[in-house]
């Protein structure tokens, strides 16, 4: 029996956050995680990897367009093994970094899978140790989605995980659903070389920004990949020795295709009822999520629950905002989770960040607002790195002018989208913004610019007509 004061299930994120801050404010703290490595799905087979993986794609799409430049490479010669290895060592020398952190702390890592028996005591499989707690922060996460009418025994047939260890690069890649995780593997494949194909079932891609902020992506790799097909749902998959045939119905797409690999990301699902929480008297929904109030509490008073677990949108950002307030709380501090918004970035290229409401949310709830649409064609540092296509979308209060919302696609939109999230934040207005004097000549001017054409100030462009 080891006794806690806080005890997390899970070293994501926000698992390792909530473990380290509780911590720090004198807790003493055990982290169970099933794997061997910390970190989570974000560092080992998430946002990290993916990342190493988009930069080496994004090296040889710009040594590819280059030529524009004046400047002609050779074509590349991919090492795939090499391509592992950097992706790996990146991803070690974070997790053993997460792993000395915690060892500094003096947090005690259990290794094992957790589940409860009271709402007091915890059992992990693969060690004989009963954990009896004051305090848990349950940080369980999430697992990917897997139809299963799917073929998923075959190795052919990959979720976001398997894609992540690039094996090899097939020749024709279909990859179902056009979300983040979708797009952002596409990305890579086609990079390394891969034919790809995106099915997607509703009209749109990335289908929770606004349309006109996913188009510059959309007409780019629509020349890009070999197809897109929206509206269109895959009917069957067979695993067959000359690739696996899919099934499509869809007004612009096969009856049938045969494909070299297939890759399924169609979301995650929440992972609420693989851990006996009914034992501890934890209310856990249909999906699996498990409902908290601000303060990250369960219906349980000493349990609370942060991350994937808890809610959409299932980013590691929201879990670590989320898991500094349960800590907090737990050692009697008063806060709370009240952010005004939530930036999400898909990592594509170009890349697309959105933070606040999406002009389509504002049209949803029939709140009256205006909006300043910047076309990156007239910016010159957007020229100068000889990407032109992107747009900059800022969405106003009519009456108040204040800021509710931005959308961004283009080069380091992911970088852009922090200033307009800390304008949300503090509830600035137009003029806050278009009177901050951005550097010249940057991409962040873009996010001015957005306003100006929204105030009709705007002197690089004709200012629009008032409406
Ligand atoms: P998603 O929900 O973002 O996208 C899945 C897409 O698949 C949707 O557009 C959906 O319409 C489509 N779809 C569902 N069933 C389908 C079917 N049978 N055929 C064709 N299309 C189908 O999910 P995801 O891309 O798998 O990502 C999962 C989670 O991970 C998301 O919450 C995402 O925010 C998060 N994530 C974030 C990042 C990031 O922040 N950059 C990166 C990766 C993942």
């Amino acid at each position: 029996m080891i006794k806690t004061q806080v005890v997390v299930i899970g070293s994501g994120p926000g698992g390792y956050t909530a473990a380290f801050r509780a911590a720090d404010l004198g807790k003493q703290v055990t982290l169970i995680e099933r794997y061997d490595a910390l970190g989570g799905v974000c560092l080992n087979v998430g946002c990290i990897p993916s990342k190493a993986l988009l930069h080496t794609a994004q090296i040889i799409n710009e040594a590819a367009e280059a030529s524009h430049l004046g400047v002609s490479f050779n074509t590349p010669n991919v090492d795939i093994d090499s391509v592992r290895g950097n992706k790996q060592n990146i991803v070690t020398k974070l997790t053993s970094g997460i792993k000395a952190l915690a060892k500094a702390r003096k947090v005690n890592v259990i290794t094992g899978y957790a589940k409860f028996i009271s709402n007091n005591q915890i059992a992990v499989d693969g060690s004989d140790e009963i954990i009896e707690f004051e305090h848990c922060i349950i940080a369980a996460g999430s697992r990917v989605n897997k139809a299963p009418a799917f073929p998923f025994d075959d190795p052919r047939v990959m979720d976001s995980t398997d894609a992540l260890e690039m094996q090899n690069i097939p020749k024709r890649l279909l990859v179902i659903g056009g979300g983040i995780i979708g797009l952002e593997m596409a990305t890579v494949y086609d990079a390394l070389g891969s034919e790809i194909t995106v099915v997607e079932l509703s009209d749109q891609l990335i289908a929770s920004a606004d349309k006109d902020i996913v188009n510059p992506l959309f007409r780019r790799i629509k020349k890009q990949y070999a197809n897109i097909f929206l509206n269109t749902k895959v009917s069957s998959m067979t695993a067959q020795d000359n690739g696996i045939k899919v099934g499509f119905e869809g007004k612009n797409a096969p009856e049938f295709d045969t494909f070299d690999k297939v890759l399924v990301a169609v979301g995650r699902t929440p992972n609420g009822k693989l851990i006996d929480g009914e034992k501890a008297g934890i209310e856990i929904n249909d999906w699996g999520f498990i409902p908290v109030d601000k303060q990250m509490k369960t219906n349980v008073q000493n349990i609370y629950a942060i991350g994937d677990i808890v809610g959409q949108p299932m980013l590691a950002h929201k879990a670590v905002h989320e898991a500094k307030v349960a800590a907090e709380v737990i050692c009697g501090h008063k806060s709370g989770f009240d952010a005004l918004t939530i930036p999400s970035v898909a990592y594509t290229d170009p890349e697309i960040a959105w933070t606040g409401k999406t002009e389509k949310q504002l049209k949803a709830e029939g709140t009256d607002y205006e909006k300043g649409v910047f076309p990156w064609a007239a910016s010159g540092r957007s020229l100068s790195i000889g990407r032109s296509e992107g747009v900059s979308k800022a969405l106003f209060d009519k009456k108040t002018h204040r800021i509710l919302g931005m959308g961004i696609c283009g080069t380091n939109a992911g970088e852009l989208i922090a200033e307009p999230t800390l304008a949300i934040e503090m509830g600035c207005d137009m003029s806050d913004i278009a009177l901050t004097i951005h550097a010249h000549p940057t991409l962040s001017e873009t996010t001015a610019f957005a306003v100006e054409m929204a105030e009709g100030t705007i002197t690089d462009l004709l200012p629009p007509k008032k409406r």
